[in-house]
């Protein structure tokens, strides 16, 4: 029996540089509140991303309660249900009410075309996710934001170093954040990112992540504590310089999928054009999910474990008065992830080439 193929890996550095990042902090002795490591990272991301500001953060959830908070939101605020569940919760959490738009089928972004039918009076902003690295429809949703004088969050957590016309995504929205769990195509084991154009705003979002402080004894406003510690920015320096050779490795595996699968009984997401992606996930969408179900069961029994990325669909959550969405409720009990990590081996991507295109075995039925 061929070893384990689990969705994702994290990629680990050799572990050397790691320790010899870590050494430079025990000559500092300094482990947290933005110490050389910290700044350095700061420094090597605004570069790598060609973005103007970066605030690091501890993880990829608190950026966007903190934006939610910095921005003043109340009410009502739109968003996806194809997401993670971070996405959802932090807009219940900062006492927000979270207004689904249901998917594109295509995209899997915020059907655009849905979201003016769902403003109120009580709307205050639009938080989307770029899910898979995937664009939501910036133009049409800064339009309406304008528009109705709404913000814009886009939960960017999958997106590090994707660019969208000709610049990084992370540049576009009121906010964007980042996530830089383990799980995540760059990685700080714990950690993530926030970004914003607008000084003021950055600001703000900067002494929000720090207790609101204004030098030791002064704050300039309300403040939690989000901070980076020098750990995880040893963690982040170590991987940096790999990135590009793992985008690389990425699309390879990527490419196979592509040249390989066979797409009668399966398809794609249909990725935005102008997108210049990053290979962060490889969803596939089958016809109906007693077919996925058997299609996962097969994979499982060859050591192969694709995940379920996003299941539920998220207006499901118990915490949410539930009102039905066809299309991401239809899309998320049909798409899997399929195993996709640096290392990730050419006799393994064989394995998963030959159960998917042995549809007999796991699509029964209709189409
Ligand atoms: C991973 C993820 C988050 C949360 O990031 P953490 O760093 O785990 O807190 C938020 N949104 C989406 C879409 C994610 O995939």
């Amino acid at each position: 029996m061929n070893k384990t193929i689990p969705v994702t890996k994290t990629f680990f550095p050799p572990q050397d540089e790691y320790v010899n990042q870590l050494s430079r902090i025990w000559e500092n002795e300094w482990l947290t509140n933005r110490g050389e490591l910290v700044r350095e990272l700061e420094s090597k991301l605004t570069k790598y991303l060609c973005v103007e500001n970066i605030i690091l953060t501890t993880n990829g959830t608190l950026p966007l309660q903190i934006s939610l908070k910095a921005l003043g939101l109340k009410g009502e605020v739109i968003t996806t249900p194809f997401s993670y569940v971070a996405t959802t919760s932090s807009i219940v959490w900062e006492n927000c009410k979270p207004i689904f738009v249901d998917i594109d089928p295509e995209y899997l972004t915020i059907d655009e075309e849905k979201i003016e039918e769902a403003i109120t009076e009580k709307t205050t902003a639009i938080l989307a996710t770029h899910v898979f690295g995937n664009a939501c429809n910036i133009e049409e949703i800064e339009r309406i934001a304008n528009k109705y004088d709404l913000k814009v969050i886009y939960d960017a957590a999958h997106c590090f170093g994707v660019n969208y016309n000709g610049k990084s995504i992370f540049q576009y929205g009121d906010v964007s954040t980042c996530s830089f769990h383990a799980t995540k195509i760059f990685h700080t084991a714990e950690g993530g990112a926030m970004f914003t154009n607008d000084s003021k705003l950055n600001h703000k979002l900067f002494y929000s992540h720090n207790f609101g402080h204004n030098g030791p004894t002064d704050f300039f406003g309300l403040g939690i504590n989000a901070k980076m510690s020098e750990l995880q920015a040893a963690m982040g320096l170590t991987v940096l310089p790999y990135m590009n050779d793992i985008i690389q490795e990425r699309k390879a595996i990527v490419d196979f999928y592509d040249e390989n699968l066979n797409f009668g009984k399966i398809r794609k997401i249909k990725l935005r054009s102008g997108l210049n992606w990053n290979y962060s996930y490889y969803p596939i969408i089958v016809d109906s999910e007693a077919n996925l179900l058997r299609l996962i069961t097969s994979m499982n029994e060859v050591n192969v474990f694709p995940r379920r990325y996003f299941y539920p669909s998220l207006n499901n959550l118990s915490y949410i008065n539930y009102n039905p969405l066809e299309i991401s409720e239809s899309i998320a009990s049909r798409i899997i992830c399929l195993p996709l990590y640096s290392g990730l081996k050419v006799e393994s991507l064989e394995i998963i080439k030959k159960i998917i295109n042995n549809d007999n075995n796991w699509s029964k039925g209709t189409r």
